[in-house]
Order: structure tokens, then C-alpha cells, then sequence
């Protein structure tokens, strides 16, 4: 019997690193998935000896055990029985790697992460800015909280920086699972990969590794931010151990505002008008960004007509060109009236002859057309 080269099945070489043979792999078993060639034994065959394969050469252990021993050393240990395996199995976990969370994103031959650093860099916080604030821009000092790194433990969370090798995962960083005949490798839950844990937790950080500091900055925010809007403010994130800082990204929440309303760079304000301003047309003045403006109603304006003011907007904060404001027109009608203003309205009212009831004339049609409905049962 020829022994099975699982080098020469992957195609890879024998140093291959683990993401070569996870690449090989994946492209071997596209290749000889058995969707891909129905009813061929030879490709069906192929692809055990391809999942055979890499269940061995993504494992380091078995690996180790491969290159020294061949695959009766894997026998040998009990770790052999490749061969009986089920085809339903294979595609099961064949589907559930390629499908899933699991599959070819992570897991096998992931480097083990660098545990140097227990905390990211970069930090974010949320600044809320009244309305005029963000329109206009403005300087603010802002108090803000960063990690730094235990003197007391260097970083270790270890009481005299003493740490031992983690006794869940036995210093390999990560845990393998088994489904079926597959071997899955997971970060160890307990050291988060780096291998060692902490004999004593230290009594200055409670075992975290890091302290929290606080600091101010007074930073200079550009006039036209928005909700969601970012700024980077660089090196006032968290230390490092080598004592480089990190930044803070803050994030801004924009108040609203009693009258303008904001649309991008557009903002709008809601006119108040009464009824006898909008038929006779006026001149009113109407707040705006930068003071006032002249609003002209025209005879007849109607309810939520607008009216734009190009560049009396909201300037662009990256351009900083200026947006639009826009004023919207909210007719008001009398809610009440004494005996004149009565007596004047009715007036108006005959005044304006048929004009004054368009709805006889719209209607007319209307009512003659259903009597006939009636007429003709
Ligand atoms: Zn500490
Ligand atoms: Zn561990």
C-alpha cells in the first residue's frame, strides 16, 4: 500500500503556511464538490481524500504528528479512522464551513493574535451640540476618560506581573472542537488567545491590566456638523504600553432648535400668516441664521407655500458652501370674531358675488347627473 501524501492532495507545499492550506482547500473541494460532478466516483473519492487531507494539515498537532510519523502515527494515536467516513457527514460540514459564520473567514489557521495590547487604541465618545453650535462651529473643551496601562503590573493584570500558562487551552491559545471527523479551532474563551492567564489578579487594576485616566482638550469644531458626523482628534485615545496614545473620534448629536429646522445643509422655518396677509400680499420680516430677512408675500400666497433664500443656509462643512433656508408659510385663520368683524366679513362675502360659493357652480353638473340615476329605475 503507497501511504497518502496530504501535501500532494493539497497541492501545497510541505511548509505550506495554515491560510495556504485553508486556500488550497477551498479550491480543491470547489473543484471535486460532488454538485459540481454527479454520479463520478473518481471526483467523489477525490473529495474525501481532499476533506482527509486538510482535517490533518489544519490541525497542528495532527500535522506534527503527520510529518514525523505519516498517517499510521495518526492510527496509531486514534486519530486515524478517515476512511469510513459518511459522505452525508462530509457535505454536512463541507456546507456548514462554507455557509456559515464559522467557515472560511476564521477559525483554521488564524494566526494567534498578539495579546501584548488588552484594550483598542482608539476611543469614541458622543458630543450633543446646540443647534447654533453646530451651524456656527465653536470651541469646546471637552473631559473625556482614556485607558493607560497598570504601572503596577505592566499591563500583565498579574499580581507582580507574574503569569502562568492558561490551564484550559494549555498554552496553544485556542481550543479544537470536533464535529463529526472535522476539527474546528476556536480562540480559548479564557485567555483570549494569548495562552497565559493570570496566577494572581494584580490588586491595583483588579487583574484588567489597565487604569482609567481622565484628561480634558479643548478642540475646535468647523461651523456645518451634523447628527453623525465624526472628527478625529489625534493622540487623546488610549496609552499603549510603549506610551503612544491613540485617538478619540468624537461623535456629534445635534440639538434641534425652537424655530429652524435642518435638512442637510437647508434649514426651514414655519411662517405664521393670517388670512388677510396672505390674500393682500406684506412685507414681513422673519428671523433668520444670521439675523433677518424680508419675507414678500405675494397676493394670494397659499398654506405651506415656500418661499427659498439661496446661501442662508447651513454652510457645508467640508466646502463650506452655504445651503438654502427656506420659509414655509402656515396660514392662520381667525378662530373668532365680534359683531363688526362679523358684519365686514358678510359683507366681503356679497361682495364677491358667485365667486363666493364655487361650489354651486363646481357641483351643478354633479347633482343633475345622480338625479338621473334615480329617475331612469
Ligand atoms: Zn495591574
Ligand atoms: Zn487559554
Amino acid at each position: 500500500m503507497t501511504e497518502v501524501d496530504y501535501y500532494r492532495i493539497l497541492e501545497v507545499s510541505r511548509d505550506a503556511s495554515g491560510a495556504e492550506i485553508k486556500k488550497a482547500y477551498r479550491k480543491l473541494a470547489l473543484k471535486y464538490h460532488p454538485d459540481r460532478n454527479p454520479d463520478d466516483k473518481e471526483a467523489e473519492e477525490k473529495f474525501k481524500l481532499i476533506n482527509e487531507a486538510y482535517q490533518v494539515l489544519s490541525d497542528e498537532e495532527k500535522r506534527a504528528i503527520y510529518d514525523r510519523y505519516g498517517k499510521a502515527g495518526l492510527e496509531g494515536r486514534g486519530m486515524g479512522g478517515f476512511g469510513n467516513a459518511d459522505m452525508d457527514d462530509i457535505m454536512d460540514i463541507f456546507n456548514s464551513m462554507f455557509g456559515g459564520m464559522g467557515g472560511f473567514g476564521g477559525g483554521f489557521g488564524r494566526n494567534r493574535r498578539n495579546n501584548a495590547q488588552h484594550y483598542p487604541l482608539d476611543t469614541e465618545m458622543e458630543i450633543t451640540l446646540r443647534f447654533d453650535e453646530a451651524v456656527f462651529g465653536c470651541e469646546k473643551t471637552i473631559d473625556y476618560t482614556y485607558k493607560t496601562y497598570c504601572k503596577a503590573c505592566n499591563g500583565t493584570g498579574a499580581q507582580n506581573g507574574e503569569v502562568v500558562t492558561c490551564d484550559y487551552c494549555g498554552g496553544q491559545g485556542q481550543i479544537v472542537m470536533r464535529q463529526g471527523f472535522m476539527t474546528f479551532a476556536q480562540e480559548c474563551p479564557k485567555c483570549h488567545g494569548s495562552g497565559k492567564t493570570v496566577k494572581e489578579k494584580c490588586h491595583t487594576c483588579h487583574g484588567k491590566g489597565y487604569e482609567i485616566a481622565s484628561a480634558s482638550v479643548t478642540v475646535k469644531i468647523p461651523a456645518g456638523v451634523d447628527s453623525g458626523n465624526r472628527l478625529r482628534v489625534p493622540g487623546h485615545g488610549n496609552e499603549s504600553k510603549e506610551g503612544r496614545r491613540g485617538d478619540l473620534y468624537l461623535n456629534f448629536y445635534v440639538e434641534e432648535d425652537e424655530h429652524f429646522v435642518r435638512n442637510g445643509n437647508d434649514v426651514y422655518i414655519e411662517v405664521p400668516v393670517f388670512f388677510t396677509q396672505a390674500i393682500l400680499g406684506e412685507t414681513i420680516t422673519i428671523p433668520a441664521l444670521k439675523g433677518k430677512l424680508e419675507l414678500q408675500l405675494r397676493p394670494g400666497t397659499k398654506d405651506r407655500e415656500q418661499f427659498v433664500f439661496e446661501g442662508e443656509g447651513i454652510a457645508d462643512v467640508h466646502s463650506g458652501r452655504k445651503g438654502r433656508l427656506i420659509a414655509q408659510v402656515k396660514l392662520i385663520l381667525p378662530k373668532k370674531y365680534n359683531e363688526e368683524q362679523k358684519r365686514l366679513l358678510e359683507e366681503l362675502q356679497e361682495s364677491y358675488g358667485v365667486e363666493s360659493h364655487p361650489h354651486k357652480s363646481a357641483f351643478e353638473s354633479a347633482f343633475e347627473r345622480i338625479k338621473g340615476w334615480f329617475k331612469s329605475k
